[in-house]
Protein backbone atom coordinates (compact mmCIF):
# COMPACT_ATOMS: atom_id res chain seq x y z
CA UNK A 1 0.00 0.00 0.00
CA UNK A 2 2.31 3.05 -1.06
CA UNK A 3 5.34 2.35 -0.29
CA UNK A 4 4.61 0.82 3.05
CA UNK A 5 4.69 -2.89 3.39
CA UNK A 6 1.11 -4.11 5.23
CA UNK A 7 0.50 -7.81 6.72
CA UNK A 8 -1.74 -10.07 4.78
CA UNK A 9 -4.96 -9.52 6.09
CA UNK A 10 -7.17 -12.02 4.11
CA UNK A 11 -9.60 -14.02 5.43
CA UNK A 12 -9.90 -18.16 5.08
CA UNK A 13 -12.47 -17.69 2.18
CA UNK A 14 -10.70 -14.98 0.40
CA UNK A 15 -7.28 -16.68 0.87
CA UNK A 16 -9.22 -20.14 -0.84
CA UNK A 17 -10.00 -17.98 -3.54
CA UNK A 18 -6.75 -16.42 -4.07
CA UNK A 19 -5.51 -20.31 -3.95
CA UNK A 20 -7.78 -21.04 -6.82
CA UNK A 21 -7.06 -18.25 -9.17
CA UNK A 22 -2.94 -18.95 -8.58
CA UNK A 23 -3.70 -22.77 -9.74
CA UNK A 24 -5.89 -22.16 -12.33
CA UNK A 25 -3.27 -19.91 -14.05
CA UNK A 26 0.02 -22.12 -13.20
CA UNK A 27 -2.87 -24.78 -14.81
CA UNK A 28 -3.58 -22.98 -18.11
CA UNK A 29 0.45 -22.02 -18.49
CA UNK A 30 1.55 -25.74 -17.75
CA UNK A 31 3.58 -24.12 -14.75
CA UNK A 32 5.02 -26.28 -12.38
CA UNK A 33 5.48 -24.91 -8.72
CA UNK A 34 6.62 -26.78 -5.67
CA UNK A 35 6.83 -24.09 -3.00
CA UNK A 36 4.10 -22.29 -1.13
CA UNK A 37 3.69 -19.34 1.52
CA UNK A 38 2.67 -19.77 5.10
CA UNK A 39 -1.06 -20.07 3.95
CA UNK A 40 -0.48 -22.78 1.73
CA UNK A 41 -0.78 -21.29 -1.91
CA UNK A 42 1.22 -20.31 -4.39
CA UNK A 43 3.27 -17.75 -3.04
CA UNK A 44 2.52 -14.16 -5.13
CA UNK A 45 4.59 -11.30 -5.63
CA UNK A 46 2.33 -8.03 -5.04
CA UNK A 47 4.84 -6.02 -6.18
CA UNK A 48 5.93 -7.84 -9.24
CA UNK A 49 2.61 -9.22 -9.94
CA UNK A 50 3.64 -12.16 -10.28
CA UNK A 51 3.89 -15.90 -9.26
CA UNK A 52 7.23 -15.77 -7.37
CA UNK A 53 9.41 -18.94 -8.92
CA UNK A 54 10.38 -21.53 -6.58
CA UNK A 55 13.64 -20.64 -5.16
CA UNK A 56 12.99 -16.59 -6.00
CA UNK A 57 12.82 -14.26 -3.76
CA UNK A 58 11.38 -9.87 -4.07
CA UNK A 59 14.44 -7.79 -3.13
CA UNK A 60 13.53 -4.94 -1.03
CA UNK A 61 16.60 -2.99 -2.32
CA UNK A 62 16.68 -3.86 -6.05
CA UNK A 63 12.87 -4.06 -6.58
CA UNK A 64 12.61 -7.08 -8.14
CA UNK A 65 11.76 -11.09 -7.69
CA UNK A 66 15.55 -12.62 -7.49
CA UNK A 67 15.78 -16.05 -8.74
CA UNK A 68 18.04 -18.42 -6.43
CA UNK A 69 18.18 -15.13 -3.91
CA UNK A 70 21.28 -15.48 -1.72
CA UNK A 71 21.62 -12.39 -0.55
CA UNK A 72 21.93 -8.59 -1.17
CA UNK A 73 25.05 -7.17 -1.68
CA UNK A 74 25.85 -4.13 -0.41
CA UNK A 75 29.72 -3.86 -1.77
CA UNK A 76 28.49 -4.31 -5.18
CA UNK A 77 25.08 -2.89 -4.86
CA UNK A 78 23.04 -5.84 -6.39
CA UNK A 79 21.75 -9.68 -4.96
CA UNK A 80 24.31 -12.11 -5.22
CA UNK A 81 21.78 -14.77 -6.94
CA UNK A 82 21.58 -18.01 -9.81
CA UNK A 83 23.68 -15.54 -12.43
CA UNK A 84 26.27 -14.47 -10.18
CA UNK A 85 26.85 -17.27 -7.24
CA UNK A 86 30.08 -18.20 -9.02
CA UNK A 87 31.89 -15.43 -9.40
CA UNK A 88 30.81 -14.47 -5.77
CA UNK A 89 32.38 -18.00 -4.35
CA UNK A 90 35.58 -17.69 -6.77
CA UNK A 91 36.27 -14.14 -4.78
CA UNK A 92 35.89 -15.73 -2.08
CA UNK A 93 38.16 -18.61 -2.88
CA UNK A 94 41.00 -16.32 -4.46
CA UNK A 95 41.13 -13.84 -1.68
CA UNK A 96 41.42 -16.50 0.96
CA UNK A 97 44.25 -18.57 -1.50
CA UNK A 98 45.78 -15.02 -1.46
CA UNK A 99 45.39 -14.39 2.21
CA UNK A 100 46.60 -17.71 3.65
CA UNK A 101 50.02 -17.22 0.60
CA UNK A 102 50.46 -14.01 2.03
CA UNK A 103 50.90 -15.18 5.76
CA UNK A 104 52.74 -18.26 4.85
CA UNK A 105 55.63 -15.91 2.86
CA UNK A 106 55.86 -13.96 5.96
CA UNK A 107 56.55 -16.41 8.49
CA UNK A 108 60.67 -16.31 7.60
CA UNK A 109 60.18 -13.02 9.06
CA UNK A 110 58.67 -14.75 12.17
CA UNK A 111 61.13 -16.99 12.08
CA UNK A 112 63.77 -15.15 11.53
CA UNK A 113 62.58 -12.97 14.74
CA UNK A 114 62.61 -15.87 16.79
CA UNK A 115 65.59 -17.06 16.17
CA UNK A 116 67.80 -13.42 16.30
CA UNK A 117 70.66 -13.38 19.07
CA UNK A 118 69.64 -9.06 18.92
CA UNK A 119 66.30 -8.81 19.28
CA UNK A 120 66.33 -4.89 19.71
CA UNK A 121 68.16 -4.58 16.51
CA UNK A 122 65.62 -6.58 14.44
CA UNK A 123 62.45 -5.05 16.07
CA UNK A 124 62.03 -2.69 13.36
CA UNK A 125 62.10 -5.21 10.59
CA UNK A 126 59.33 -7.52 12.69
CA UNK A 127 57.02 -4.69 13.83
CA UNK A 128 55.50 -3.66 10.35
CA UNK A 129 54.93 -7.56 9.35
CA UNK A 130 53.70 -8.15 12.42
CA UNK A 131 51.14 -5.47 12.32
CA UNK A 132 50.24 -6.59 8.94
CA UNK A 133 50.05 -10.07 9.64
CA UNK A 134 47.56 -9.00 12.65
CA UNK A 135 45.27 -6.98 10.50
CA UNK A 136 45.00 -9.13 7.97
CA UNK A 137 44.05 -11.82 10.03
CA UNK A 138 41.26 -9.37 11.57
CA UNK A 139 40.04 -8.16 8.91
CA UNK A 140 40.71 -11.02 5.61
CA UNK A 141 39.98 -13.54 7.23
CA UNK A 142 36.51 -13.14 8.82
CA UNK A 143 35.09 -11.85 5.55
CA UNK A 144 36.96 -13.86 3.26
CA UNK A 145 37.72 -17.22 5.28
CA UNK A 146 34.78 -17.56 7.16
CA UNK A 147 32.34 -16.72 4.52
CA UNK A 148 34.58 -19.08 2.34
CA UNK A 149 33.94 -22.28 5.04
CA UNK A 150 30.27 -21.09 5.35
CA UNK A 151 29.29 -20.99 1.75
CA UNK A 152 31.29 -24.19 0.82
CA UNK A 153 28.81 -26.23 3.10
CA UNK A 154 26.07 -23.74 1.62
CA UNK A 155 27.01 -25.46 -2.09
CA UNK A 156 27.15 -28.87 -0.40
CA UNK A 157 23.75 -28.89 0.77
CA UNK A 158 22.44 -27.09 -2.11
CA UNK A 159 21.36 -24.05 0.11
CA UNK A 160 21.32 -20.64 -0.01
CA UNK A 161 21.97 -18.32 2.77
CA UNK A 162 18.32 -16.91 2.39
CA UNK A 163 16.79 -20.77 2.72
CA UNK A 164 19.06 -21.36 5.73
CA UNK A 165 17.65 -19.03 7.65
CA UNK A 166 14.07 -19.09 6.34
CA UNK A 167 13.31 -22.80 4.85
CA UNK A 168 10.99 -22.91 1.82
CA UNK A 169 7.86 -25.04 2.45
CA UNK A 170 7.54 -27.06 -0.12
CA UNK A 171 3.91 -28.49 -0.92
ZN1 LIG B 1 8.91 -9.35 -6.52
ZN1 LIG C 1 19.12 -7.05 -4.40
Amino acid sequence: MGDRYFPDQSNQEQVREQSKILDDFSNEHGLTFVEMDAHGKLRYCYQCSLIKPDRSHHCSSCGFCVVKFDHHCPWINKCVSYRNYKYFLLYLFYGTTFLVFELITSLEVLIRFGLSDNIMRDLDDFIPVAVSILIHIGFSYYPLGELLIYHARLVWDNETTCEQAKPPLIR
